[in-house]
């Protein structure tokens, strides 16, 4: 039997269309998120740029400055996140730059961290549930005595957000856990209990999604109130204006939703957050390794793909042997 190259990519071509015929009738729905979810409302429009959450967060977690240089390694001025910074706060600018929440010749603030999304890309990819969603609170937490280092939350993260310790002899996944471990002690998220302006604000996600829509149905430079904090909690609230924010509340459709939702003046692709579909990239990727698995499918279409190319193969030298008999004759 001669299996030429040819005929088996032919094959492998024809069982990957059966596989993705079968994978898309098989997708699971996106995962749905529990009703006490917690999380956090960024509004970039209230933002002031101080990194007061910046500088809590570490101290909150025990991360070590991410210094500018070796040459001044006190100084604690992360670019991005890292393995030693979990919460950053960059800024879009254009043109002039002297216009606050303007797409033209203006900034704004934008806050990265992770977003604690319903259906995690990271817990999906976790080969030994290292990535924990919690059932109740929805937070996305990290096992570091699970890990076994292999990364795949790095790659399958759709926001860049979980990163590998290089630097480290005993390197953990970093990432935010939405301070879950001062939970016990009655504390929240130190980045929205520092923030002066309310911009980082702290909640159960339905909540913090009411708050978000009253904004929006504001005019901008509408007199209103911005509580700060802990929504519903005994922090104060304090008298603002509404500002010219974007009808969209980014994260609340996005990938099936994240627990970290944000409201800004300036388009979110501008911001660093690009159009994203509202179906989850988990529900996706499982839905293809669950058809490819199910009953043992793999294998059984790459050996029907091979026997019906092998048979191909046999009948057409049996061609040949015939042929080349008469010619002897
Ligand atoms: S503490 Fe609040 S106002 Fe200051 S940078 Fe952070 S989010 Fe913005
Ligand atoms: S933002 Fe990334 S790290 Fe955070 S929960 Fe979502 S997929 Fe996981
Ligand atoms: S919730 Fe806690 S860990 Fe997460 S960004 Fe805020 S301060 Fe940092």
């Amino acid at each position: 039997m001669n299996l030429s190259r040819r005929n088996f990519l032919k094959g492998t071509v024809a069982g990957g269309a059966l596989l993705t015929a079968g994978t898309a009738a098989e997708a699971r729905p996106n995962k749905t998120m529990p009703p006490e979810a917690l999380g956090l409302l960024f509004d970039s429009t209230l933002c002031i740029g101080c990194k007061a959450c910046v500088a809590a967060c570490k101290r909150v977690n025990n991360l070590p400055p991410d210094p500018i240089s070796e040459e001044f390694p006190m100084w604690d001025a992360p670019l991005d996140i890292s393995g030693s910074t979990f919460n950053i706060i960059k800024v879009y600018n254009s043109g002039k730059a002297n216009r606050k929440d303007e797409e033209v010749d203006g900034y704004a603030f934008m806050k990265q961290s992770c977003l604690h999304c319903v259906d995690p890309s990271c817990v999906s990819a976790c080969p030994v549930s290292a990535m924990i969603k919690d059932p109740v609170n929805g937070i996305v937490a990290y096992d570091p005595d699970a890990c076994i280092g292999c990364r795949y939350c790095v790659a399958a993260c759709p926001f860049g957000v979980p990163r590998f310790q290089y630097d480290k002899a005993l390197p953990k996944i970093a990432k935010c856990e939405l301070c879950r471990h001062r939970i016990p002690d009655g504390h929240y998220a130190a980045c929205a209990e520092v923030c002066p302006t309310g911009a980082t604000l702290y909640g159960k996600v339905t909540d913090l999604g009411v708050e978000a829509h009253r904004r929006l149905a504001l005019k901008p430079g509408e007199k209103t109130s911005f509580p700060r904090g802990r929504l519903g909690g005994p922090d104060w609230s304090y008298q603002g204006v509404a500002g010219k924010y974007v009808q969209q509340v980014y994260g609340e459709k996005e990938l099936g939703g994240t627990q970290m939702i944000k409201l800004a003046a300036v388009p979110f692709d501008k911001l660093g957050h690009r159009p994203l579909p509202e179906r989850s990239y988990a529900s996706i990727s499982e839905g293809v390794q669950h058809t490819l698995y199910k009953y043992l499918a793999l294998p059984a279409v790459v050996l029907g793909v091979l026997s019906v190319v092998a048979k191909r193969n046999t009948k057409h030298e049996d061609d040949d042997d015939d042929s080349s008999g008469r010619g002897r004759k």
